[in-house]
């Protein structure tokens, strides 16, 4: 088999594009501190997102030096700000900041990252929440698949509360029987092997063999790893993987995308702009 390309870049524009000039104006605050080159990048890029969709939008750059209580006053001002309806805190946050506090301290209305304590409760619930971006933007993904997720086997490899441990969720909602592997598992060749639907998620190059991929499986790469070269490269053998896989997400230009348009969309949810 020849695996399909799930492009990323395409569906997050179709995604996107039905965003613009909703009503209510959406708005979005993105808070950076300190200057770590990458986490600018990222902030940059969703800031300039909201900005394309003609949301409100607002970036507050604060010093890697800034207290917990000054940027929880930041937050403070923000969950009280009309015109802001989503608020993300870049992670990772300096050491010296109480990250989990931090994210608790933002309105749960507001939390568009779905990291809040509460969103992780209603989504394991399955209550109607705002969920992670980037598992978020990997189930509209398989979605377009067309393929059943009904009764499937998935493997998640990474349990990190950002991606592995809401995919989790996620899959279960959507009634896979899903089998969550980390460092200490045993023979993970084993797991990926038996799965319909795999998604890594743990920044190891190429970790997952191809040969490992059941025929026909579904292969989503959420991994974002720079090669010797300088080049992006997931945590799957895509290549090889692409051999089996009836659908594969290339790296970049597959889930990457799909984390930013699914951040817009939850803040056009938030904004009650979209249900
Ligand atoms: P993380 O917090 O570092 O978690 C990594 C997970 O991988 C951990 O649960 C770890 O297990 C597991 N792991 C490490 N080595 C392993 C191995 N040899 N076998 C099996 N599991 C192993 O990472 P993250 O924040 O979830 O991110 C994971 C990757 O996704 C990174 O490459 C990151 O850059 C990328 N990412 C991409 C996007 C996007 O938009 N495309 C968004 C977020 C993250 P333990 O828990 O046992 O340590």
């Amino acid at each position: 088999m020849s695996a399909q390309i799930l492009d990323g870049k395409a569906i997050a524009a179709e995604v996107t594009e039905a965003l613009v000039g909703l009503g209510p104006r959406p708005g979005l605050a993105v808070v950076l501190v300190g200057e770590d080159p990458a986490s600018a990048v990222y902030v940059r890029n969703k800031t300039r997102m909201a900005e394309k969709l003609g949301f409100y939008h607002e970036q507050l750059n604060l010093p890697a030096t800034v207290t917990q209580d000054e940027l929880l006053q930041v937050l403070h001002r923000l969950n009280h700000d009309d015109r802001v309806h989503g608020i993300l805190v870049q992670l990772p946050l300096p050491k010296h900041l109480d990250s989990l506090a931090v994210i608790d301290a933002i309105d749960p209305a507001k939390d568009v990252d779905g990291f809040h304590v509460v969103s992780t409760g209603k989504l394991w619930q399955k209550r109607p929440c705002l969920s992670p971006c980037t598992p978020t933007g990997v189930m509209e993904m398989l979605r377009r698949t067309g393929v059943p997720l009904r009764g499937a086997e998935a493997v998640v490899i990474g349990r990190s509360n950002i991606v592995g441990k809401p995919m989790v969720a996620l899959l279960e909602r959507q009634d896979c029987t899903v089998t969550l592997a980390h460092s200490r598992t045993r023979d993970l060749a084993a797991h990926v092997g038996r799965a319909d639907i795999v998604v890594a998620a743990v920044g190891v190059a190429e970790l997952v063999k191809g040969a490992w991929i059941r025929e026909g499986a579904v292969v989503i790469d959420v991994g974002m790893n720079r090669g010797v070269d300088g080049k992006l490269v997931g945590d799957v053998e895509f290549a090889a993987a692409a051999e089996r896989a009836s659908w594969i997400t290339p790296v970049p230009g597959g889930v990457g995308p799909m984390t930013i348009a699914m951040l817009m969309v939850n803040t056009a949810r938030a904004a009650g702009a979209l249900l």
